[in-house]
């Protein structure tokens, strides 16, 4: 586990999580592979807490590495489970998981099918854009592409932690990428030109390591490439 910013802690098991802890108790963002949830109760309980600390789970958008450990999370802590609107169906079991708009290697197509169909677990509030009510100091942002339904978070603490999600990555010199997990389409385009917008000095992602210092303006040199 490694402490992005105060109170932010990444939970690494193939793909991030994150523990956003605070004075009213913990958030959770994303979940991890189905089966791996155990890792976070595990880094709850490194940094002084416990699953009955955790107040809301959040999460960024319905593909299995982020909502795989959401139904045993919930029945764990009793917390409400947000998630945006439009991906609420998949996490609910209602639609079926869509397939990441991963770049054209054959590697990551395996990769991808391997990955097992999560539990399906119930959306307890559903969101689109704006503060959201159970967990006020988390503001969503609605950033599709990767998913009809992805959704960022912007919290207010440490002058600003932007939680990307899978709508972009960071670069090993700590610049913005699409990364191999998105293809370049207008509607992720526009996503990441309004991340690129807001002012934010750390970004937190679910593929990469995060961007801890003057983490807008990476975007916003990534998005006037575009
Ligand atoms: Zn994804």
């Amino acid at each position: 586990m490694n402490e992005v910013t105060t109170g932010v802690h990444q939970v690494s098991r193939g793909v991030n999580a994150f523990i956003v802890d605070g004075d009213e108790g913990v958030v959770l963002v994303d979940t991890g592979l189905p089966k791996r949830h155990g890792a976070i109760v595990e880094a709850l309980g490194s940094i002084g807490r416990s699953v009955g600390d955790v107040r809301a789970i959040v999460l960024t958008h319905a593909h299995s590495d982020h909502f795989g450990g959401a139904a045993a999370l919930t029945r764990q802590t009793g917390a409400p489970l947000v998630a945006s609107d439009i991906d609420a169906p998949v996490i609910e079991g209602l639609q079926s998981v869509p397939a990441p708009p991963i770049l054209d290697f054959p590697v990551l197509r395996l990769i991808a099918k391997l990955v097992p169909t999560p539990e399906s677990a119930t959306v307890d509030h559903r969101v689109t854009t704006g503060v959201i009510s159970i967990a006020p100091d988390l503001t969503v942002v609605p950033t599709p592409g990767h998913t009809d339904g992805h959704i960022s978070l912007l919290l207010d603490r440490a002058g600003g932690v932007l939680f990307a999600g899978d709508s972009a990555m960071a670069t090993r010199t700590g610049g913005v990428q699409r990364g191999f997990m998105n293809r370049k389409s207008a509607t992720f385009d526009a996503s990441l030109i309004a991340m690129a917008r807001l002012d934010f000095a750390v970004a937190c992602f679910g593929h990469s390591g995060p961007i801890t210092t003057a983490a807008s303006g990476a975007f916003r040199s990534f998005a006037g490439s575009l």
